[in-house]
C-alpha cells in the first residue's frame, strides 16, 4: 500500500520540476546561512543563480564526512540553534562523531518518509511494530519509531539488548513487524530458539532490516528461519536516518529512494565523475528539503547503482540496488578488491553455514592474509570432523575461483562469534594495528 499516493507516483517530469525548484531553494538557503557552503560556492566560482537545471548539480562541490567532522558539532547547521528540536550523532567507530540537527519540519519529513517506507514493506496502521534498533543518538530506533507512529501502527519501543526478553515480548505482544539490523534479527531468532519460541508460529510477518550491509542469500535464510518477508531499508544519519530508501513488497527488487526529498547521483569514487544511469559506483545524495543540516552532494561511500525502469508497484521513484559495499570497507587483499558481501554470498550458498561470520585480515611476512571465520549450524557441527574439513577446503576453492583471492576458511562452533545488538562487526583488520 502506498502511504502518500500523490508524491510516490508523481510522473518523472513533475518529479524533476519539483526537484529543480527545491534544489534552487536549497542552494539559496545554504549560500545565505552556512559560511562553509558560501565559501565552497565562491571557490567554485558559482552563485545559486547558476543552478538553472538539474544537470547543473554537477557544478556544485561535494560534501564529505570529514567536512562534518571539521565543523563539529554544529558548524554546518543552516538555522538558528533555537529552531533545532532534536540532535542525533552517528555511531562512527573512528574519529569524531558526526552530529546532525533536526527542525520540527525535518522530524515531520522523516516521519513521512519512514512511514512511506514501512508501508512499502506492507506494514499498515493495523500492525504492531517491534522496534529493536537502538534508541538514543543512533537514528535507527527513533527513526523507525517515528515512521510507525505516523503510520498509525502500534509501536513497541524495545531498543537493543535483553535479547531473550525481546523474544518473549515478540511472542506476548504479537508483533507483526520487526525493525532491526539483519544480524540482530538472527540473534533474536536464536534467542527465541533457545527459549522454545519458534518465530514461524508467531504472528510476525514482516522484517524491516537495514543499517548494515547484507545479501540476498541472507534474506532467504532469514525468511525461511523466521517465516516472514525480510525487507531492505536504507538510510544514513547525515542525510536523515532510516527511510531514505525502501524496497517495495510488490517487486522486492531495489529500494525506492524518496526523490522528492533526496536527489541521488552515482559517481566514480576515484575520479568523482558522474556515471550514467545504471552504472555501479558511489551514491551521492543532495537533501532537497532538509532545514537543520542540509547537505549538498554528500558522498555516502556506499557502492550501488540506480534503476530508473518502471516498478510494478506503481511508485515512480528510482530504485537503489542492494548496497554492494562501502568504498571504504572494501578490502584489498594482495591487490585484489574484495567486498565482505561477496564472501557472504558464497558462504550462504553452502548448506550448514550460518550468516554469523567474521573476516580477519592480517599481514604475515609482508603478505596479506584473509581468514574467514564462520559458524556452522548445530546439525553440521554434530558431523564428523573429516566432513567439516572437506567443507572448509571446498569453500576456499570457490572463493578463489570467484574472487581470485586465497583465503583460509575456519568453521566455528555454533554461537562462538560475538553477537552485536546493532551493526555486526564483520571485519577485524590487524594490519591497521601494525
Ligand atoms: P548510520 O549513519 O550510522 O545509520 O550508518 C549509515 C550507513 O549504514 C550507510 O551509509 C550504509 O553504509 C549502512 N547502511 C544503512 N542501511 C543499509 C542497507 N540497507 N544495506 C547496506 N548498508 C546499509
Ligand atoms: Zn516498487
Amino acid at each position: 500500500m502506498l502511504f502518500n499516493i500523490r508524491q510516490e507516483t508523481l510522473p518523472r517530469e513533475d518529479l524533476e520540476a519539483l526537484q529543480l525548484r527545491r534544489l534552487q531553494d536549497l542552494c539559496a538557503r545554504v549560500y545565505a546561512n552556512v559560511p562553509f557552503y558560501r565559501k565552497r560556492f565562491e571557490e567554485s566560482g558559482i552563485t545559486p543563480a547558476d543552478i538553472k537545471s538539474l544537470d547543473n548539480l554537477k557544478l556544485l562541490p561535494f560534501t564529505e564526512k570529514q567536512d562534518l567532522r571539521n565543523y563539529y558539532p554544529f558548524g554546518l547547521f543552516a538555522v538558528p540553534r533555537d529552531n533545532i528540536v532534536r540532535l542525533h550523532a552517528s555511531s562512527g567507530t573512528t574519529g569524531k562523531a558526526v552530529v546532525v540537527g533536526y527542525t520540527q519540519r525535518d522530524l515531520e519529513t522523516w516521519a513521512e518518509v519512514a512511514a512511506r517506507s514501512l508501508a512499502a514493506a506492507g506494514v499498515n496502521h493495523t500492525d504492531t511494530v517491534h522496534v529493536a534498533y537502538g534508541y538514543g543518538l543512533f537514528t535507527g530506533g527513533l527513526g523507525a519509531h517515528g515512521g510507525a507512529e505516523h503510520l498509525g501502527a502500534t509501536v513497541v519501543p524495545a531498543s537493543g539488548g535483553s535479547t531473550r526478553r525481546q523474544a518473549y515480548l515478540l511472542r506476548d505482544f504479537g508483533a507483526t513487524a520487526l525493525c532491526c539490523t539483519p544480524s540482530y534479527a538472527l540473534h533474536l531468532w536464536e534467542a527465541g530458539q533457545e527459549a522454545g519460541i519458534d518465530f514461524r508460529d508467531l504472528p510476525l510477518r514482516t522484517g524491516v532490516f537495514g543499517a548494515e550491509p547484507w545479501t540476498e542469500e541472507m534474506r532467504q535464510d532469514i525468511e525461511q528461519k523466521m517465516g516472514i518477508n525480510a525487507m531492505n531499508i536504507y538510510g544514513l544519519s547525515e542525510v536523515m536516518g532510516p527511510g531514505v530508501a525502501m524496497e517495495c513488497l510488490d517487486a522486492k527488487c531495489g529500494m525506492h529512494l524518496w526523490e522528492d526529498h533526496f536527489l541521488p547521483e552515482i559517481i566514480d569514487p576515484v575520479t568523482g565523475e558522474v556515471l550514467p544511469a545504471g552504472e555501479t559506483g558511489e551514491l551521492v545524495i543532495t537533501t532537497l528539503t532538509k532545514e537543520g543540516i542540509p547537505l549538498i552532494r554528500y558522498r555516502t561511500r556506499d557502492i550501488t547503482s540506480l534503476d530508473y525502469t518502471p516498478c510494478r508497484c506503481g511508485r515512480t521513484h528510482v530504485r537503489l540496488t542492494r548496497i554492494k559495499g562501502r568504498s571504504d570497507d572494501m578490502l584489498i587483499i594482495r591487490g585484489v578488491n574484495v567486498f565482505p558481501q561477496q564472501i557472504e554470498s558464497i558462504l550462504m550458498e553452502s548448506e550448514g553455514l550460518t550468516p554469523n561470520y567474521q573476516l580477519v585480515v592480517d599481514r604475515v611476512h609482508n603478505l596479506d592474509t584473509l581468514e574467514i571465520q564462520v559458524e556452522v549450524d548445530e546439525a553440521l557441527f554434530a558431523d564428523e570432523i573429516r566432513k567439516l574439513q572437506s567443507l572448509e577446503g571446498r569453500i576456499q576453492k570457490t572463493i578463489k575461483e570467484f574472487l581470485g583471492v586465497s583465503t583460509k576458511v575456519r568453521l566455528m562452533e555454533p554461537h562462538s562469534l560475538e553477537r552485536s545488538e546493532g551493526k555486526a562487526k564483520r571485519i577485524i583488520d590487524k594490519r591497521l594495528e601494525k
